[in-house]
């Protein structure tokens, strides 16, 4: 299988934008060995604006564009930095590829992203991808890993998109609110009354939320991708869903 698997702030980094290194560690582990077990893995790595807010010893995300941009710049170089470190340690080679939505839906450079990104597949690294944030500005931005993990998804055809995030999947209600929220298993057409589910994002380092994962879906429904928003706090949760057990919410083909 080609899996792309979308990690997000809130599971990479501490509230602090320091990495959480038990499980940035178990989740590089568990994708080694997935790879291992001879499936392709895409990693869509969010985290670099919470890293360098981290890492500059910033008290919280900053508002303004450059200040965004420098923690971006900074961030990044110490998210492949780990990524390297770990998955080198079972033997793995990582690169890393930053794109703006421009080279998503420029011809010509759409194309350039999709034959390096088969090629480092044919090559067997393991691509780590994430938005230039530091030229991406206003208008020209995805604004999201959500919708670039899908992206990349359709962009080389993968069978299954899997997002990582602080929460275990869709649900009725916002469970830190409502006790009576329940987990929707299962999702196979993004309608209204799913769109309405979606509430106001409460991440304090990240972007995205429900809306982003929710535009997601519809991206992989479209063009046959399986998708599932899983818990990234529980790594093991990625075995979890190859083995198609019932984890999180699966957008599309059914649970086994
Ligand atoms: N590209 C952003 C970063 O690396 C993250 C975007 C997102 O959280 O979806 O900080």
């Amino acid at each position: 299988m080609r899996i792309v698997v979308k990690i997000g702030t809130s599971t990479l980094t501490h509230p602090s934008g320091h990495l959480h290194i038990r499980r940035v560690e178990t989740l590089c582990k568990i994708m080694s060995d997935i790879k291992n077990a001879g499936h392709e893995v895409i990693l869509v790595s969010s985290g670099a604006i919470g890293m360098g807010v981290g890492k500059l010893g910033m008290r919280q995300k900053p508002a303004d564009i450059p200040s965004k941009q420098a923690a971006a710049a900074v961030g990044q170089c110490e998210l492949m930095y780990t990524y390297d470190k770990l998955f080198g340690e079972y033997h793995h080679t990582v690169a890393q590829l930053l794109i703006t939505k421009d080279d998503t839906v420029n011809e010509k450079r759409r194309g350039n992203f999709i034959n390096t990104l088969n090629r480092l597949l044919e090559l067997g690294t393991l691509p780590i991808i994430n938005e230039n944030d530091t030229i991406a500005t206003d208008e020209i931005v995805i604004g999201d890993n959500d919708t670039l993990g899908a992206i990349v998804a359709q962009s080389v055809r993968a069978d299954l998109l899997i997002l990582l995030s602080d929460i275990d999947g869709l649900y009725t209600a916002d469970p830190h609110k409502d006790a009576n929220a329940v987990l929707l298993q299962q999702v196979d057409k993004i309608d209204e009354s799913i769109l309405s589910l979606a509430g106001v994002s409460s991440t304090t380092l990240g972007t995205g939320g429900m809306v982003t994962k929710l535009h997601a879906a519809e991206i992989c429904l479209d063009c046959g991708c399986e998708m599932v928003i899983a818990n990234g706090n529980r790594p093991e949760n990625l075995y979890d869903i190859l083995d198609g057990k019932a984890v999180g919410t699966r957008f599309g083909r059914k649970t086994v």
